[in-house]
């Protein structure tokens, strides 16, 4: 037998409960290395002045940075914390910690990374272009879908390319999952991320690189978005589902990959800069040929919360504009590949995605 198996590291610690936020003090202070080797907290702008950023255990010299989740992460802004972290102590840090969603978690990650390798960060988007291990870093989602908190990859946003640092160094070595921090995530948004979850999950299943190990996550984070968004689950419920349901599409992912949905978004991302969960559910609604039980269910769920997507977002793009969204796109070779198999280059023609694009 002459396969060759890939041998993922996964995260090592976990802590799952609402309010286990509340112990982020005690379960840092083993990994602080001195007093002058701080914790930088990077924290979602969206909880300045709120609650829980007076629950940051800071200590010593640690640092809490806010950080606007508008504006996915660059490449270009995790060398500018990189060197303000680097200029600001004089240790290295003994960790990072990102509070947020996918943005903050992903800046987290490339901030840990680019800590101990020298950069620029675009330098390592790609796979396994790491060479030193990351700096300690935790994950603290505050609103669930992206699967970011598992994840082998932080997606950046380069000068050339929207592509992720995929490396064994990137995953966290602690995530804490508490659903009540969640609360207060408006209904669209909510909607938008919690689809991320529902597509990686029909694109894993979907896909040609399915095996048992992606099947048994992807089949669990399904039923979990089916009870989240097609039941009236109690709202404690529905937050606990959804957080586990995220957890579990992004390790059925681990092991496989995503396909049609993603692969459009990023060129959709990359030239007019749509959001990673909205850019998905764009391009999804119009994926039936490819995934018709997907998106039936997916229409289902999206009338049921009555979410209206914004239309013709395509329709003023330039030509020049259109060709750089479908080279991008055509570049993503693992997706389409996972989605349509080895002769997807027959399948996917440039103008048939053209096609697809300008009906969004
Ligand atoms: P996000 O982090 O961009 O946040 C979306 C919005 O929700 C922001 O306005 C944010 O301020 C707000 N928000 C977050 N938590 C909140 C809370 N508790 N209360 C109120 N508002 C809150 O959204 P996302 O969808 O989680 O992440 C998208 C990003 O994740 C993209 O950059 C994408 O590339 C990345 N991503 C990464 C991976 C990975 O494996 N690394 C996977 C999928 C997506
Ligand atoms: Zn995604």
């Amino acid at each position: 037998n002459l396969t060759k198996y890939r041998n993922f590291p996964m995260v090592p610690r976990v802590i799952y409960g609402p309010g286990s936020f509340g112990q982020l003090g005690e379960i840092l202070m083993p990994h602080r290395k001195s007093s002058d080797a701080p914790i930088i907290f990077l924290v979602d702008d969206v909880f300045e002045g709120r609650e829980l950023a007076e629950r940051v255990p800071l200590m010593f010299d640690d640092q809490l940075i806010f950080i606007s989740a508008d504006e996915e992460p660059k490449t270009e802004q995790v060398d500018v914390l990189v060197q303000k972290l680097l200029s600001d102590h004089n240790d290295l840090p003994s960790g990072i910690v990102g509070i947020g969603g996918g943005t903050l978690l992903d800046l987290a990650k490339a901030v840990a990374i680019m800590l101990t390798n020298n950069g620029p960060a675009s330098d390592y988007q790609g796979w396994d272009l790491v060479k030193k291990p990351a700096l300690y870093h935790v994950g603290i989602p505050t609103i669930s879908g992206t699967g970011a908190e598992v994840s082998r990859t932080t997606v950046l946003l380069g000068p050339h390319k929207k592509l992720g640092i995929n490396s064994d160094y990137t995953p966290f070595d602690q995530v804490v999952l508490d659903p009540d921090l969640t609360l207060g995530v408006p209904a669209d948004q909510w909607f938008y991320t919690g689809m991320d979850c529902y597509i990686h999950c029909v694109e894993s299943l979907n896909g040609t690189f399915l095996n048992a190990f992606s099947q048994s996550y992807g089949e669990k984070a399904l039923d979990l978005c089916k009870e989240v968004f097609l039941e009236d689950l109690p709202e404690d419920e529905s937050r606990e589902k959804l957080m586990m349901a995220s957890w579990h599409g992004g390790m059925s992912i681990a092991y496989s990959q995503v396909g049609v949905a993603h692969a459009m978004s990023y060129g959709l991302s990359y030239v007019l800069g749509t959001k990673h969960g909205i850019g998905n559910c764009l391009v999804f609604q119009h994926l039936d040929e490819f995934y018709p039980e997907g998106v039936k269910l997916f229409r289902q769920m999206q009338h049921k919360h009555n979410i209206h997507l914004p239309e013709g977002i395509c329709a003023s793009l330039s030509d020049e504009q259109m060709d750089t969204m479908v080279n991008v796109a055509l570049g993503l070779e693992p997706l389409w590949q996972n989605a349509l198999g080895p002769e997807w280059r027959q399948i996917m023609t440039p103008s048939r995605l053209k096609a697809l694009y300008e009906k969004i």
